[in-house]
């Protein structure tokens, strides 16, 4: 309840009231003048996440109030939806004339998913999910960009599509299982939307968004009527619109996920591979040379779903490649790009009706450097790999003959069409130019028929323009002279004719203004009609913009064109992590390493070594390589060949399932159980240290297991890379012909170890944990004492290796390692199971000869 009982309200505060009402879960922005005004509880909750002062409407105080000034409101407003908040919009729909209560009316809902700001570099991202029978049906609408899309997909596959869109806001059916909803809230935390469940019905979804669009059908976008996700399609459509109270124009298609048609790759290993999320550097930041924020959204998206299909890839990489041969044409490129603003944006906000002044004006920059940057295009052959949008000429040309150079955030500020562009504003705007004239020949009238030479005419708010007389002359002023004002050194008047001239100039800047009214929102309709063409010249220099990145970077920092086949090989010669590559810097150098997968053959590494010899990054560098080829950029290496993968699986580290509070190994099992399940022949899996977070025989076992597994499944094809502590692991490589070791090398020198980065062809001899405890800054006592276990546990071990059992310090006993050691454990089971009552002495003597010949 806003309105604590007892406190009378006055006519303005019950039509707040009213309209809280209408919309309880919203803190309300009341428009008042200059302001947006919050009362009660709103304010309260306002001025505490906002830091604005609370103050009062009354003096007894019962009405708390905070405001934030309207120009001003997006920034606030941005704030308040990042801690959870909605907002309604209240504005004055009728003029102030200081007699009657101005009408308002909410004209807008402003929720996460849909809160496209003009000046703030947000992405509002708004989804609907249904799942039914293990399918999601999922549709994402970027409604910064305009893009909806929508796929029918497994249900596992539609998690890993959300999360890496990461919506703000989520629209789910009302019965959606608790299940099935804290599974779809595990990596994300959107706003939730309920909705009735038939707002998901697909027929009814298609019936209406073709007469939306005044459609036929569907089919033309590749969808079927029934297909489930255009329910889901229209779910997400509809909110937007309900938000927007019907304007949303912009929108007037649906893309098909290409779902099948990417690299898949869960929401974890998107996020240890530290794609484009955190503050640190990421894949994104280091590839990022793009010019417009529509290259940057792209080149995310890119990197978030690179390309199966080889031809595809292979037209980005003959992009790339052309750009490279012709230099001078790309500087050009990138210097014509760089002036284009965010066009897609400018025109969702002009879509949904919150356009201004500036976002024709970006649009009109945008279409204005298309003939410069088809030019350029077409002179560096790049044409053949671009899809050339059309060109609306008469749009641009109206556009650059109508808007001025500079153009204004609000339409009411004036000056937004240019002179030349309409007659009837051009014979206002004279008139009101000529004004000053009209005004200094009523002056000089006044003066030759007064006598009083220095009177002069001045303006001010309360009274409009005035004669201004100095105190000696108060006597010359005529009788027709109507004083409303005294000032130290005289006297200001008014005259019949001074007013009426004044209420003529304000007509005129009323019609002005209307009129530039009417002439923008002519353009902004022409802009409209032609959003299909204006977001296809978007997507073009997105496109290549993404493509001069890959160019630039590639140039930057060395990197070849991979190629890339339907085989099954991935051979990366001297690859470098790019990342850590840049981090590092000029103050070392990188090592660079070899990667080669074979099809049949040795397709599974187990990588050994010390903590910090550089394994992990020797995993993850192999599978950025494979996702920054497969997106379309050349790779760092001084060779590449990549037969197509499909899906990239990983199991890194686990600090981020800590924070959430769940068992790391918990975590860690479920996804491998994940990973053995949906591993493809085409799949590169990545395994940092499988079993870590148990005891180290469950550990090993279970990563033994695992690599077994991977080694059958899919008949022996998939490529892995394994990461490991456990130096037993080594020995699988005997038994299982597609498994080989690599380990990094590291040199023990008379001060310790020091790494060497450098991959070798065989396992690591030892571990190295002392050592690197030592290099870590770890105390000389408890390294001495280290060592001195160290010595113990390996006699020990070499001892049980002989079959016995150990005896540790302090008198631990240490179970057999029996389990690594599978004859050694036959022989001691066949042992075990002989009754020496029932044997006669030469089965006695045949037995000892047998078990001779197995030791
Ligand atoms: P591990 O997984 O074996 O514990 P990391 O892969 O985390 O080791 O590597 C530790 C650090 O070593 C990295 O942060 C990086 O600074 C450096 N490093 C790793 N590989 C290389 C390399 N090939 N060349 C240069 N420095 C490297």
């Amino acid at each position: 309840m806003s309105v604590p009982k007892g406190v009378k309200l006055t006519p303005m505060l019950k039509q707040y009231d009213y309209w809280k009402r209408q919309y309880p879960d919203c803190l309300l922005f009341f428009r008042m003048g200059d302001f947006y005004e919050m009362f009660f509880e709103d304010a309260q909750k306002a001025s505490s996440i906002l830091g604005i002062a609370l103050t009062a409407r009354d003096s007894a105080r019962e009405i708390p109030m905070a405001g934030v000034p309207y120009h001003a409101a997006e920034n606030y407003i941005y704030r308040l939806i990042k801690a959870g908040f909605k907002v309604a919009i209240c504005e004055q729909v009728t003029e102030p004339d200081g007699k009657n209560l101005v009408e308002r009316k909410v004209v807008r809902v402003i929720t996460p998913g849909t809160f496209v700001p003009a000046d703030l570099p947000m992405e509002s991202k708004l989804a609907a999910v249904r799942i039914k029978d293990k399918v999601m049906y999922l549709a994402l609408l970027n409604c910064s960009s305009g893009r909806l899309e929508a796929a029918t997909l497994p249900e596992e596959d539609g998690l890993g599509l959300l999360c890496s869109f990461a919506p703000s806001e989520l629209v789910i059916p009302k019965n959606l299982k608790e299940d099935t909803r804290k599974k779809l809230l595990q990596f994300m935390e959107p706003r939730i939307v309920e909705k009735d469940p038939d707002d998901f019905d697909p027929k009814e979804g298609a019936r209406r968004f073709c007469s939306e669009w005044g459609i036929a059908t569907l089919e033309g976008f590749g969808f079927q009527e029934d297909d489930g996700s255009i329910g889901a399609a229209w779910a997400a459509y509809s909110y937007l619109r309900e938000t927007q109270f019907g304007v949303v124009k912009h929108i007037k298609r649906i893309h098909k996920s290409h779902f099948s048609s990417e690299l898949i790759m869960d929401y974890s290993t998107q996020k240890n591979l530290e794609l484009i999320e955190g503050d640190k550097l990421t894949l994104f930041s280091v590839l990022n040379r793009c010019g417009t924020p529509m290259g940057k959204r792209l080149l995310k998206e890119w990197l978030l779903h690179p390309l199966v299909d080889h031809e595809q890839i292979r037209k980005r990489h003959d992009g790339v490649e052309k750009l490279l041969q012709n230099w001078t044409e790309l500087q050009r490129l990138r210097e014509v790009l760089s002036s284009c603003g965010d066009a897609e944006k400018a025109l969702s906000r002009l879509g949904m009706g919150l356009g201004a002044p500036r976002d024709l004006g970006v649009i009109r920059d945008t279409l204005g450097v298309l003939p410069g940057v088809m030019e350029v295009v077409r002179g560096a052959f790049i044409d053949e790999v671009l899809d050339i949008p059309g060109d609306p000429r008469d749009l641009r040309a109206k556009l650059e003959s109508a808007l001025c150079d500079e153009l204004p955030k609000n339409i009411k500020d004036g000056n937004v069409i240019r002179e030349g562009f309409d007659q009837e504003l051009d014979s206002l705007r004279y008139l009101r130019s000529h004004s000053g004239e009209e005004l200094n020949a009523i002056l000089e009238r006044e003066r030759e028929k007064t006598g009083i030479k220095n009177m002069k005419i001045g303006f001010n708010k309360v009274f409009g323009y005035y004669l201004e007389i100095s105190k000696s002359y108060l006597d010359k002023v005529p009788q027709n002279y109507i004083r409303k004002q005294t000032l130290v050194g005289g006297e200001r008047f008014i005259t019949e004719e001074l007013k009426e001239l004044e209420e003529k100039l304000m007509t005129l800047d009323i019609q002005i203004e209307a009129r530039e009214k009417v002439l923008y929102e002519s353009l902004v309709q022409e802009v409209l009609e032609n959003s299909s063409t204006i977001q296809d010249i978007s997507d073009f220099i997105a496109t290549l913009d993404v493509l001069c990145s890959f160019a630039v970077k590639a140039r930057e920092c060395n990197y070849v064109r991979p190629a890339i086949n339907d085989g099954y090989v991935i051979a990366l010669r001297d690859a470098r992590h790019p990342v850590v590559e840049e981090a590092l810097g000029s103050r070392a150098p990188f090592t660079p390493n070899d990667v080669l997968l074979d099809s049949y053959g040795k397709r599974i590494a187990i990588v050994t070594g010390p903590n910090m010899a550089g394994k992990s990054t020797y995993l993850r560098m192999a599978a950025l390589l494979v996702i920054m080829a497969q997106a379309g950029s050349f790779v760092p290496a001084s060779k590449a060949e990549i037969g197509i993968i499909d899906r990239i699986f990983s199991r890194i580290g686990a600090k981020d399932e800590l924070a959430r509070g769940k068992s790391t190994f918990m975590v860690e099992m479920v996804e491998t159980a994940n990973i053995l399940r949906n591993v493809t022949p085409r799949s590169l899996v990545i395994l940092d240290e499988i079993g870590r977070g148990t005891s180290t025989y469950d550990g090993i076992s279970i990563a033994w297991a695992v690599l077994e597994y991977l080694h059958k499944v899919c008949d022996g094809m998939p490529k892995v890379l394994f990461a490991t502590h456990y130096h037993e692991l080594a020995s699988l490589a005997d038994s299982l012909p597609g498994l080989f070791n690599l380990s990094l090398a590291v040199e023990e020198t008379e001060k310790g170890i020091v790494f060497l980065y450098k991959l070798e062809p065989q396992p690591a001899d030892k571990s190295y944990g002392v050592e690197v405890a030592k290099l870590a800054g770890v105390p000389e006592a408890v390294i001495k004492r280290s060592m001195e276990l160290l010595r113990r546990f390996e006699e020990e071990r070499n001892f049980k290796e002989l079959g016995g059992e150990g005896q540790v310090d302090n008198g631990v006993k240490v179970k057999q390692l029996g389990l690594f050691l599978p004859e050694a454990e036959d022989l001691v089971r066949d042992i075990a199971s002989l009754d020496p009552d029932n044997l006669t002495p030469l089965g006695a003597l045949e037995l000892l000869y047998k078990l001779k010949d197995r030791a």
